[in-house]
Formats: structure tokens, C-alpha cells, sequence
């Protein structure tokens, strides 16, 4: 048979379907042998009437191709914008990964779209440099169907710090998908969403879970307000119309709700001082976070969608009473909510792991969880899971499948590792800036690492500045709160570091998606008890 023949056999006649293993590398050889530049990916070969798409790597970059049968031209074919010609009988457009290309993609293929996932467990890949989603889809191996993917997460902050679009993130994660031949579902999850613009810039660019982030107006201070403070602020809440204010008393003041779990019944008590605290901490919070979700419908329509609750980013733990108080008023108000991220005991620090008591964290997840089952049901949300190893055994086994779990710094911690090892004089002057750069980036984040805890980059060896920068608690939190000043530092119009780190990451894709899946995969595994 000959290559065009071979090509032709791989056709195909309706929708777009993926190659079935075998028949991906002989097909992806003869296609090489016709096109002849670039290298064919063997796993993004998808079948479309009467001719096929996939990518082709070239040394920087990376190109859509679709060929057809020319006189079948098919009509999917001249979506694309490339450039056309015609091979041996054969019309191929080559495509630039464009915003307009990747549209198109996401029409044909429709597992290249992301979805609504429902209860099912979903862990979040954030990938802050748009390279990572190929890596991410080898770290899911481990996990089989037991675990979906979100592809596409990325939070307001991320997105402003990096100067990506939502549209960007959603097209990265189209073409990662594409290119590594992921067919299962796979989510978008707009992370910590604090306005109603930012609800309809990110559902314009696809993304379907939104997570509603009401921290600002979530009262810190309630813990310190003696009786008298606490009657004035109670009574402010019900002057100042916030939803479901007035009837706070009523529903709640010394009633008993029960919280079953597995071996014993939790009762808990809405005593005055004790609602009234609830009330004061997260009355507002709820009420924004109505606006919120009525406007994420509104804009929705009838596409579906999934919301988040996250007020993982407050300085007090959530109690149970206030978990609770949350869930009940969510669910008074019909918010339909798939899951809910409080803030944990213990220390959430970015890029590290988790620092507290183990036992206490199961503990208090435990009454978490049978909150959310009893009245939700809606999933537990654990926000910064980058490398929280100790407790993802426990976050397992105690949410039996109901999680959301999100990384990202992880992943571009990663990336950074790929550049360590491919030009060290490059990596030295990153240390530097992001040196530079700590004192005034790591204020809006929680972490204890301190510039005098690690060695300056010109004094350490070469050998020794991956341990030091990307094994260690300090040099990673360094490198992990600086990632915007990095990633847009700019001169003359140029960015400093960012370009010269994509251009690694696309010279060295293999070991990138290597130490993607070395590392995520570990997470995963160990979410998998
Ligand atoms: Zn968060």
C-alpha cells in the first residue's frame, strides 16, 4: 500500500473520532512521509469525513494540519484558516494555533469542549503558561475514569498577573487536549471570581464552572466584637437589606440541626451569640454570592454550568456551625451549588506541603464532608493542593469521590524545572529577579519562606540549584509567589523571561510533560486511596 493509500484507509466518514492505537503510528509515518516537515504527533490524529487533523511539531512551534481527499473537499476543511495545497491528489491546510483555529477545533471535535462534571471527584491542573495541558493528561494515567480532569483553571488573579485572557486559557487547554489525544471529559473552572464582569468574560470564553469568591465581603474581624459590637453589626445586616437577613432569627435561634456521620451524631446549636457571629462573618458574603450566581445564570442561558463557593482564602478556619449556616442558607435560596471550598485548619501555603496537625484536619473534613452530603450534596472544594501529599491520603479516603481538589503553582514550579536543567545561567537570573521581586509579591499570599533562608543564586553550585529552588520550602515558595513579575517583567517591548521560557518548554516538550507527569501524577496517585 502506499503512504497516500495507507492515509486515505485512516479517513473518515461522519464525526470526529480519535485513531484507535494501532493504526496511530503507521498512519502518523505515512502522513510524515507526505508532508514531509515537522514531525507528526501520532496521538492527536482525529478522523473527520473524508480526511483527518492532527498536529505537527516543528522546532518552536507547533501547526494544526487537516488533509482530505481533494475532490471530496470536504467542507470542515476550508474552516480552517492556513494555508492550502494540494499533495498527490490530496488537499492539506496547514493552521496556525490560532484563537479563530481553536473555535473551530472545539466545533468539530467536541471533546475538545469542556463540560459540567457534576459530584464526581475533579482535580484541577492550573497551567499559568499555557504548555503544561499535554503533561497534565500523562499525570492522569494513574487515575483511569476515578478522577476528571480540569484542564482549564485559572483564577481572575492568575489571569491579570500572567496577562493571559480566559480565552487564552480555554484555547490552551483546547490545543493540549487535541494534541495529546484526550476523548474523555474534562472541565474549566474560572477560579475566584469576585465581580459580575468577571462572571461574563469568562463565560464568554467557555469556561462552564464558576467559582464564586465572596471573600471581601467576609468579616475577618468577628471573632474580636464583644456582645455589643455583635448586636450592632446583627442589626446593620437587616438594615442594610442583605438577603435573607430578617429571617436569620427565626429560622435559626436555638434550633438543633443534626449532622450524621458514619458512627455518631453531630448536634449543633445556633445559640444567639453564636448565629449572630455566622450571621455577622458571612451574611454579606452570601448575599453577593446570590448576585453572583443569578447573574452567572443569566449570562449562562440555557448552556450548563456549575458553581463553587470558596472562602478558603479568610484568615479563620470555617467551623462547622458556619459551614453549616452557609449550606442552609444556599440551599433556602435554591443556589444550586456542586461544591463548596471553606477554609481548613492548618496551613494552606502555596507550593509546599500542608503544615498542621494531620488528625485534626481529618477530623474537621470529616464533619465538613457530612455537612455537604447531608445538605447538600455538593463536593468539598481543598483550594491550593499543590503538593498537600500528607493529607490528599485522608482527602480520599474521607470524601469518597466528593472533591474538588486545584493546583497550579505546582505545575509552573515544573516548568521551572525544565528550564534549570536545560540552561542554568538563564534559571540563575530568574532566581534573581524573583528575588528581587519577593517582598512586594508574596503580600497578598499566606507563606512563612524569608529571602536570608536560601542562598543567593551566584553562590550555589550548579548541581545544587534545582534541589535548592525547586525541592526546598523556601526556594520554591520564592520562585511560586513571583510567577506574574516573571512571567511579564518586560524590556523594549519583549518579555524578559516569559518567551525564553515557552521557548524551552517547546524544545524540551518531552521532559516538560516528563516532570508534569512525574509530579501530578503523584498527586493523583495519592488522592486514590
Ligand atoms: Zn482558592
Amino acid at each position: 500500500m502506499t503512504h497516500i493509500e495507507q492515509v486515505i484507509q485512516a479517513f473518515g466518514k461522519h464525526g470526529a473520532e480519535h485513531l484507535e492505537a494501532e493504526r496511530r503510528k503507521s498512519t502518523a509515518d505515512s502522513l510524515q512521509a507526505i508532508l514531509s516537515w515537522g514531525a507528526v504527533l501520532p496521538l492527536s490524529l482525529c478522523r473527520l469525513a473524508h480526511g483527518m487533523i492532527g498536529i505537527l511539531d516543528l522546532d518552536e512551534t507547533s501547526l494544526l494540519f487537516g488533509v482530505a481527499e481533494a475532490a471530496k473537499m470536504p467542507s470542515w476543511l476550508v474552516e480552517f484558516q492556513g494555508e492550502s495545497s494540494e499533495v498527490q491528489g490530496l488537499r492539506v491546510v496547514m493552521a496556525e494555533m490560532s484563537p479563530a483555529n481553536a473555535a473551530v477545533l472545539r466545533q468539530l471535535v467536541p471533546h475538545t469542549r469542556p463540560q459540567t462534571l457534576g459530584l464526581k471527584p475533579t482535580f484541577g491542573f492550573g497551567d499559568r503558561i499555557g504548555l503544561a495541558t499535554s503533561g497534565h493528561v500523562l499525570a492522569m494515567d494513574a487515575a483511569g475514569e476515578r478522577i476528571i480532569p480540569i484542564f482549564a483553571q485559572q483564577s481572575i488573579r492568575e489571569m491579570s498577573r500572567t496577562a493571559r485572557t480566559a480565552r487564552e486559557v480555554i484555547d490552551d487547554a483546547t490545543w493540549g487536549v487535541f494534541r495529546a489525544g484526550w476523548v474523555r471529559p474534562f472541565g474549566a473552572d474560572a477560579d475566584h471570581l469576585k465581580t459580575t464582569s468577571d462572571v461574563e468574560m469568562t463565560a464568554q470564553a467557555g469556561f462552564v464552572f464558576f467559582t464564586i469568591d465572596p471573600s471581601e465581603y467576609v468579616d475577618q474581624h468577628v471573632e474580636n466584637y464583644n456582645q455589643n459590637k455583635i448586636e450592632q453589626r446583627f442589626q446593620n445586616l437587616i438594615d442594610s437589606s442583605i438577603e435573607g437577613a430578617p429571617d436569620f432569627i427565626n429560622l435559626y435561634l436555638d434550633k438543633t440541626f443534626k449532622i450524621e456521620k458514619e458512627q455518631e451524631t453531630i448536634r449543633v446549636t445556633f445559640d444567639e451569640i453564636a448565629l449572630k457571629r455566622a450571621a455577622i462573618k458571612y451574611g454579606r458574603a452570601l448575599d453577593h454570592t446570590y448576585q453572583m450566581a443569578h447573574h452567572v445564570a443569566k449570562v449562562m442561558g440555557s448552556k450548563p454550568f456549575e458553581l463553587e463557593l470558596s472562602v478558603d482564602e479568610t484568615a479563620q478556619p470555617t467551623s462547622i456551625l458556619e459551614h453549616l449556616f452557609v449550606a442552609l442558607e444556599l440551599k433556602r435560596h435554591a443556589i444550586p451549588i456542586i461544591s463548596i471550598a471553606p477554609r481548613f485548619v492548618g496551613d494552606f501555603e502555596k507550593g509546599i506541603d500542608y503544615k498542621g496537625d494531620v488528625s485534626l484536619f481529618e477530623k474537621s473534613l470529616i464533619q465538613h464532608m457530612a455537612i455537604a452530603e447531608q445538605y447538600g450534596p455538593y463536593k468539598i472544594g481543598v483550594h491550593s493542593g499543590s503538593d498537600k501529599f500528607s493529607i490528599y491520603p485522608s482527602i480520599g479516603r474521607i470524601c469518597k469521590g466528593r472533591f474538588h481538589v486545584k493546583t497550579a503553582g505546582t505545575s509552573y514550579l515544573e516548568a521551572l524545572r525544565v528550564v534549570c536543567r536545560k540552561d542554568k545561567e538563564f534559571f540563575r537570573s530568574i532566581i534573581n529577579f524573583a528575588r528581587s521581586r519577593f517582598a512586594k509579591d508574596r503580600e497578598s499570599y499566606h507563606l512563612s519562606a524569608g529571602l536570608d533562608r536560601v542562598p543567593e543564586a551566584g553562590k550555589l553550585k550548579d548541581n545544587e540549584l534545582e534541589r535548592t529552588y525547586l525541592d526546598q520550602d523556601h526556594g520554591r515558595q520564592i520562585l511560586h509567589v513571583t510567577f506574574g513579575s516573571v512571567l511579564t517583567e518586560s524590556t523594549n517591548g519583549h518579555y524578559r523571561f516569559r518567551e525564553r521560557i515557552r521557548k524551552i518548554l517547546l524544545q524540551n516538550q518531552h521532559l516538560h510533560e516528563d516532570v508534569l507527569r512525574h509530579h501530578l501524577g503523584k498527586h493523583i496517585s495519592l488522592l486514590l486511596v
